[in-house]
């Protein structure tokens, strides 16, 4: 469809960051083409990961919160109603090699004098059945955006690295008990992590077990575990799950071409500037640290204008 032009930016992926990234590339009159994925029932989707949340209460602008869902849709709307034109298909190869760079979908390559990319990243899942159906009824990746909906609550984190005792130490705010679900005996968590989560009176471990069965219906009602080492099962009534276990940057497209650190997250730098001239990043696939809506659409913001920008300098941007 729009193969024989040579586009001024092609932005590959469509959540807070890739979409904050067309508002402001379609205002630059750069008429960006978003690449913005394939329907699925992942947080690897249209949207990104505020499509498996339900109500977001800490996206600024929004008295009452809003859900996950119409949030994305408004930004898309807000992005389309300035000429930024969406794929709904997912990017299958890039070429950033030369100039114009080259990304493909399927057969049908685009031609780009410049690529943001804002594939995002994924909560590792721990692979249960209704895992994900469950996602914004009891089951949770996100600690932040979701802590305050369970005062007084008795829930549980699984996970033993840094994110799942920040994660538990922060629930405590709220909940009434945090159990921390770990496979080992021992934390992966730093020492100082540790220590503050061993001080705090609500949290309890759970030592060598996994979660084997999420209970309830329309709601989680409670996880049924098992001791790896005694292969017992137990159930323990908690009426949310934090599922910290780590994230995947969604970045195997890029591998060979952009650089990463060892997680595989995109190195950026002199804001949203990648290792290739021309190719910029922004969100959770270059933020493991934050990895918040508002911060991933600060990102999108500073991707295309740092895009704008250099394209102005190559003095090739027909912006007319
Ligand atoms: P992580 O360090 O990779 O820890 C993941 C934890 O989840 C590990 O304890 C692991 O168990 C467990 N796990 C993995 N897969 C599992 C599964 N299928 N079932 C049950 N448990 C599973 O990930 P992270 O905690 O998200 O941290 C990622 C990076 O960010 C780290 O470098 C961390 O230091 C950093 N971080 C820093 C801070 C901070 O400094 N404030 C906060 C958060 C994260 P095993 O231990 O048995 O492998």
């Amino acid at each position: 469809m729009f193969v024989d032009d040579v586009l001024d930016v092609v932005i590959v992926g469509s959540g807070p960051a890739g979409l904050t990234a067309a508002i402001y590339a379609a205002r630059a009159n750069l008429r960006p083409l978003v690449i913005e994925g394939q329907i699925s029932s992942t947080s690897d989707q249209p949207g990104g990961q505020l499509m498996l949340t339900t109500e977001v209460e800490n996206f600024p602008g929004f008295i009452d919160g809003i859900q996950g869902p119409e949030l994305m849709a408004n930004f898309r709307a807000q992005a389309a109603r300035f000429g930024a034109r969406f794929l709904t298909e997912k990017a299958t190869r890039v070429d950033f090699s030369s100039r114009p760079f080259g990304v493909w979908v399927g057969d049908e390559e685009f031609r780009a004098r410049s690529v943001i990319v804002a594939t995002g990243a994924q909560s590792r899942m721990l692979g249960l059945e209704r895992e994900r159906e469950l996602i914004g009824h009891g089951v949770s990746t996100c600690a932040t955006c979701d802590g305050f909906f369970f005062g007084d609550q008795e829930i549980a984190v699984v996970g033993g690295g840094d994110s799942a005792l920040e994660e538990a130490t922060f629930l405590t705010k709220f909940a009434s008990k945090v159990s921390v679900v770990h496979r080992r005996d021992q934390l992966r968590a730093s020492k100082i992590m540790q220590e503050r989560a061993f001080k705090n009176d609500k949290i309890e471990f759970v030592w060598d077990s996994v979660v084997s069965e999420l209970e309830g219906d329309k709601r989680l009602e409670g996880l049924r575990l098992q001791n790896v080492k005694t292969g017992a099962y137990t159930s323990v009534p908690v009426s949310g799950l934090f599922i910290a276990i780590g994230h995947v940057p969604n970045t195997g497209l890029f591998r060979g071409q952009l650089d990463m650190d060892e997680n595989g997250y995109l190195i950026t730098r002199d804001g949203a500037k990648t290792n290739v001239e021309g190719v910029f990043a922004c969100g959770d696939v270059q933020d493991h640290v934050y990895r918040q809506a508002v911060t991933a659409a600060g990102s999108g913001c500073m991707a295309a204008i740092d895009a704008e920008r250099w394209l102005e300098a190559q003095g090739d941007g027909d912006h007319a």
